[in-house]
């Protein structure tokens, strides 16, 4: 049976905020992967375009956010500009039950310092791609070491685009204890390297359905 969102432990604004974005039922994958995810575990989770799992790594992350504590506490790493654009939406809408949440997104093909100056009065959630975020880690426009929740979304297309070396640096300035979410369509040798080298005891997940 489809499991409800109200069968996971969730602030009840969340749930009532789940509900007013028409999130009724999990999808297969937010049903095997948010128990696990919620209580702390890195995960690798491998489902299709589709089937939700933005969501997976969002409610997470915002669930373990402290909104007074304006250092950025998650970091979500994505292959190209339209995806970050994508997923900074999401968590937004995701985060509406919380005030004040902010959500930056650092991608290339803008110049650096508008980015820079939007991050003076810090943000809650980073979202970007590896290249641009290394621009910052260079210009020591961003701090990384109060990073308690690191995504890597669709990691294979990261890999295929040579990010691998970025993706290298960019963890290593993040805490050892975070949460690790790894999220990818397949499941090749150079994936089961990168969670080996940046995730402890990972939980794999798979969908094949949609619920
Ligand atoms: P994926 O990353 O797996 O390709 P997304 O996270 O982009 O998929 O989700 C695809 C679409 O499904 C988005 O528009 C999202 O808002 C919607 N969605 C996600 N989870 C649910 C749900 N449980 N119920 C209804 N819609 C959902
Ligand atoms: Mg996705």
């Amino acid at each position: 049976m489809p499991a409800s969102f109200a069968n996971l432990n969730l602030p009840p604004q969340q749930l009532a905020n789940l509900g007013n974005l028409g999130y009724k039922l999990m999808t297969g994958i937010q049903a095997k992967a948010l128990p696990h995810a919620l209580q702390g575990a890195d995960l690798i989770g491998q489902a299709k375009t589709g089937s939700g799992k933005t969501a997976v790594f969002a409610i997470t992350l915002l669930a373990k956010l402290d909104p007074q504590n304006f250092a950025a506490q998650a970091l979500v790493l994505c292959p190209t500009r339209e995806l970050s654009a994508q997923v900074a939406t999401e968590i937004r809408r995701l985060a509406r039950y919380q005030p004040n949440i902010k959500v930056v997104t650092l991608t290339g093909g803008q110049p650096l310092a508008p980015q820079a100056a939007s991050l003076e009065h810090g943000a809650h959630v980073i979202v970007g791609t590896p290249g641009r975020i290394n621009d910052h880690i260079g210009k020591h426009t961003i701090e990384l070491n109060q990073i308690h929740t690191l995504v890597l979304d669709e990691a294979d297309r990261m890999l295929e685009m040579g990010f691998m070396e970025d993706i290298g640096k960019i963890i290593s300035l993040t805490p050892k204890h975070r949460q690790t979410l790894l999220f990818s369509a397949t499941y090749p040798d150079d994936i089961k390297r990168l969670s080996a080298q940046f995730q402890r005891n990972p939980i794999e997940v798979k969908a094949e359905a949609l619920h």
